[in-house]
Order: C-alpha cells, then structure tokens, then sequence
C-alpha cells in the first residue's frame, strides 16, 4: 500500500484541514480553474531523473553503493566524519528516488510497481537510519565530548550525535524487541476502523424525502431548515452512539496496550513518552497548559454567543444549537481560477518577507514543473509538499477547484514546501530537515491565516469581512480550543485507565463530558453528543497527537503577534528561523531566532488576545447587518 510511506503527519494534516471546509467544492468537478491550461499543472518528473530508464540505472548504483556503506563495519572516531558524510549523501540519493515514486504514485494510484518499488526504497532507508543510529548509539560515540566534536571535524554533527544518544537510553534487546512488536501490532487501530467503516443506521424520513444519518451529515449541516438540521445531527450522533460500548473497550484496550508498551521502554506512562517525542516537553508542562487552557473557556464562550445571538437575528430560531452555527451569513465565495490565486497568494504573504514571496512566486509558476494541483484519473486524495534537501521540490494536490478550501491548502502544502525549499539551499546536514511536526505546521498556519487576512482586506462588502473573519476566529478556536478539550480528554483517559477509574463506556462519556462542559457552552444542552469522542479518529489511530495542533497554533499566533508588531525584523528573523532547519530543540530554536519560547503562560496570553480581537472584530461587522 502506498500509504504506507505516506507519513503519518500527512494524513493527520488532511484530517485537520477536513474539518474546516465544510464548504468543499461540489463545483470543481465543472468549473475549469486553469482556464483550459490544466495540462499546465502537473510536475516534470524530469526534474528528479532524465527519463525513468536513467532513474532505473541510478537505483541501481544507489542500490551498490548502499551495500557497500552498510558492509563498511569499521566506524571510529577517526574515520567517523567520512561515514557520516557518506551517510548523508546516500539518505540524499535515496530521498531522490523516493520523493520522485511518491509523486509517481499520487500521480497513478494504479501503478502498482511503482508503489513497490517506492515502498522498497522507503525500507532501504529505514534500515540505512536504523544501522546508522544503532552504530551511533554506543560508546566512543555516546561519549564524544566538545573537544573530540573540534579534533574529529564533528561539530556539525552535533546534535544527530546527542539524538542518537538521548534515544540509546529507552532500548531494549532485539529479543524484546520483536516479542512487544508481535504482541502490539496495530489490530486494535484496524478494529477501530472497521467498526467506524460498517456502522450504518435506518434512514430517517423528512418532507417525504429519505436521508442516511452516517452519509448525509452536510447535507444536514446546510440545510437552512433548522428542524432538519436537529433531526438529521440527532441521527447521526445516535448512529455512532449505537456502537459506543464496544469502542470504549477498544479505546481502553488502546490505552492500557500503549501504557504497557512505553513502559516497557523504560517510559513512565504513554503521555509522558509521547509529549517527549513529538513536543519535547514534559508531562507535567503539558499538564499544566490543559489546566490553565480551561480558565481561558470564557474566550470561546464569548466566540459562540456572538455566533449564537448572530444566528438568532438572522434565522429568528430560539434555541441555537452547534449544528446552527455553521449556516451561511449571506456571503458566498466565488471561485477563484488559479490566474487570480497567484497575486492574491503572493500579496496575503508579503509580510513575511521578499525572498519568501520569491520563493512563493517560483512554486507557482507552473512553467517551473513544481506544481501538479490538476485533477486526472487515478490521482491520490493527498495534499502534500514533496521535499528533502537537495533533491526537486514539488508540490501535490489531487485537484484545485478555486474554493476557499483549495486556496487555503495550497497556501499551507505550498508553506511546507517552500520551508523544505530553503532548508534545502541552506542545510549542511541533509537529516536536519526533520523536526517536531507541530512547529511546521505552525508555520503553514501562519500561511493561512494571512490569507484570510489579506481576503478580509480586500472584500469591500461588510457580509464579506465577517465571512473571513468568522473563518478566522473558526481555525482559531479549532487549532485552540477543540485540541485542548481532546488533549485534556486523551491525558485524562491515561491518567483514568491507570488508576483504575476508566473501565466502561459510561466512564469514558463521564470524563468528556467533564471537560466539554467546561468549554463548550453548546455541549450542556446537547445531549446527543455524549458519546462524541467515537468520531476522533486521532484518539484512536494517533493517541496523544491532539495536543500538537494546540501547541501550533499557539506557535502560529505568537509569530503572527511578532509580524503585526515589527514586520521588517520579523521577515529577516523568521526566514532565518526556517531556512536553519532542526539542529536544535524547538525551544532552543525558537528563542534563538524569534526571542519566545514555549512557555505557557506568555505563548497562551497571545493567541488569546488575538481571539478576543477578532471577535470584537466580528461582533462589530454583524452590528452592521
Ligand atoms: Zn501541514
């Protein structure tokens, strides 16, 4: 299966990116967006190998050569520069070949060799990182002080030494090893999905007209009949809810089974293991920001009865409920042909600097062959970046149809792909370019929130303004309070199902319940979504993942607050900030470059205040109606 090499972070992305647009584009299937040009936009895959039977010899060699590396045993101090040098050179060579398969892949879900021998190349590299990080896991290496990195030529390689050194502590034999990995292979994630993919319910009947709870939630969610809306979201929650005893089990047994394991490497709970891994903050740090978060629900209260009194004016309905709140405000977005997506791409992000915007400028000229956004046949549901330093950059969308949604993608995809851009010219060290996923996402977040900014700018209608500026306030409260209530409701679960205290389906409503009706001022008289959770997906297929989205946005906020108070030293800062890559923890690089770290208290008070802000912005644009 090609996803299989489809990273992770990827998937998630697209999952995050799906909640938002509701309002996807059932036109782009008519509507032409490149103005009959379509064959334009798609990638030269020249640009990685002359033709695919040169891209065969070359794999070939790399194949050799790789072999050669691998019966190369003899690493010392003395020669550990050369090793590393090549080691990188050979992770360059076989990205190529990799990222080069990846798009050939998007590009043909049917080429089924192609996934083959791209999933043999993903192997390959996994075991050349695996060997490479095993050498460097023992002694003279995890030993190496600042005046052997000086003597040996090794201060680059510093912090993959430091890396490989911090992980050598949590190994276990091989032996251990393949008997947890048999024991805890990914049957309860496939259970999850399973049961997620056969839960069907009776359809239900409205105005004579038939409509299936699990398919048709849009449907119910635009509908400008308010009692369909109730009736058809009523459904749909009771659909899921059907099943919710045996998905608490599964969701239990997830727990206990990533406890068990992460304890087994010598972590003291799955929380901290994972905050440590995708953060690199402790569990305790994390506590401590789900705990301060819930004195901050009075700000996106404040957001929801805007909305609420909004939809009352509007619609007169009395009793406004979440599903009401997502209804149009009599401002449709036209769609936006990619010639019109250009300028307005490029100008949302001036602020973050010239060279930025060139790089931009570059991307999206599709003379250059870096863009494939055109739809075709067997193309793949992804929207990605194609990246690693020193090998072609491009940028992957299975289609563009000129909705907001569509522009809001390609301004983020096109943020990582740029970022991969620059760290490719300025990375010394290849294995830099992979660091904690929620500080880039952080930074395509930035993307689409000035988008939004610079739409709001431009709309002269007032019904204009406050779409994006809902849209705005919508991310915000996404990114921000919806990864707070599900990163209190995962740490909560761990800290449950250890103690004892979570064993049932009722426990685990009672303990989200707890912490929506902290929050969510819709939650306590809606009491249809008691067994909400079943529908995040992350908590079961990703656990403890949520949080990240929190951390990025706060991220994102501050840099937005740092553009909006000094934008000519932000754009120098922050494109030495993306260009230096991850040679460092994201605290460290973060003060370094930008003078904040991830401290709760000050990271939070930013994001808040913008929140406030905007909403102040929208209550007064809806003063206008
Ligand atoms: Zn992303």
């Amino acid at each position: 299966m090609l996803s299989s090499y489809i990273p992770l972070k990827k998937i998630t992305i697209i999952l995050t990116i799906g909640l938002i647009c509701l309002f996807t584009n059932t036109y782009a299937q008519k509507y032409d967006p490149f103005d009959g040009k379509a064959q334009d936009f798609h990638a030269r895959l020249t640009r990685y190998f002359k033709s695919p039977e040169d891209e065969k010899a070359s794999l070939k060699l790399l194949s050799d050569s790789t072999a050669a590396f691998h019966k190369d045993s003899v690493w010392n101090l003395n020669n550990l520069r050369v090793h590393l040098d090549r080691y990188e050179s050979l992770l360059v060579s076989q990205q190529r070949h990799l990222q080069y398969y990846r798009l050939v892949c998007y590009k043909n879900n049917k080429d089924t060799l192609a996934q083959h021998t791209g999933q043999k190349i993903d192997e390959s590299i996994d075991v050349l990182q695996n060997t490479v990080n095993g050498i460097l896991q023992k002694v003279p290496f995890t030993t190496i002080n600042s005046t052997q990195l000086n003597k040996y030529n090794l201060v680059k390689y510093q912090y993959l030494l430091a890396q490989a050194k911090q992980n050598a502590v949590h190994n276990l034999s091989d032996h251990d090893e393949r008997l947890i990995n048999k024991l805890l292979d990914d049957h309860l994630i496939d259970r999850y999905d399973a049961l997620m993919d056969n839960i069907k319910a009776d359809s239900i009947t409205y105005n004579g007209k038939k409509y299936n709870p699990v398919n048709d939630k849009q449907i119910f969610l635009k509908s400008p009949d308010s009692l369909l809306r109730k009736m058809g979201m009523t459904a749909y929650y009771q659909a899921y809810a059907n099943h919710a005893e045996v998905l608490a089990a599964t969701l239990i047994d997830i727990t206990k089974q990533r406890t068990a394991l992460f304890k087994a490497y010598g972590f003291k709970s799955a929380p901290e293991r994972t905050y440590a891994h995708k953060l690199q903050l402790s569990e305790a740090s994390v506590k401590q920001m789900l705990t301060e978060m819930t004195t901050h629900a009075d700000v996106l209260k404040a957001y929801q009865q805007l909305q609420t009194d909004q939809v009352k004016r509007i619609t007169g309905i009395s009793h406004v409920h979440s599903w009401d709140t997502t209804l149009p405000m009599g401002f449709t977005w036209q769609p936006l042909p990619f010639s019109k997506v250009q300028p307005l791409v490029l100008d949302a992000l001036a602020p973050l600097g010239t060279e930025y915007v060139q790089h931009f400028a570059y991307l999206l000229n599709p003379a250059n062959g870096e863009l494939d956004i055109a739809q075709g046949p067997n193309r793949v549901t992804e929207f990605t970046s194609v990246g690693f330093p020193r090998v072609p950059e491009s940028l992957y969308m299975k289609s563009y149809g000129g909705a907001l949604s569509d522009v809001s993608r390609l301004i983020h995809e096109g943020g990582h792909a740029i970022h991969e851009q620059f760290m490719s010219e300025n990375l010394s060290v290849p294995s830099y370019v992979k660091g904690p996923t929620f500080l880039y996402e952080s930074y395509a977040m930035l993307n689409e929130l000035l988008l939004l900014d610079a739409l709001e700018k431009k709309d002269t209608t007032v019904k204009g303004k406050a779409f994006y500026t809902k849209q705005f306030l919508d991310k915000l409260s996404l990114e921000v309070f919806t990864s707070a209530e599900e990163g209190s409701f995962e740490q909560g679960l761990y800290d449950g199902v250890v103690a004892g205290n979570i064993n049932t389906q009722a426990d685990v409503d009672s303990l989200y319940a707890g912490i929506m009706n902290k929050y969510d001022s819709y939650f306590p008289n809606e009491p249809q979504r008691h067994s909400e959770w079943i529908n995040k997906r992350l908590v079961f297929d990703d656990p403890l993942y949520n949080v990240n989205y929190l951390y990025a946005m706060l991220v994102t906020c501050k840099l937005y607050e740092l553009q909006h108070n000094d934008s000519k030293a932000f754009a120098t800062d922050y494109t030495a900030l993306l260009k230096n890559g991850f040679d460092a923890p994201a605290n460290v690089l973060l003060k370094k470059f930008m003078g904040f770290d991830l401290n709760n208290t000050a990271l939070l008070s930013g994001a808040l205040q913008l929140m406030r802000d905007k909403t102040a912005q929208l209550k007064a644009l809806y003063a206008q109606y």
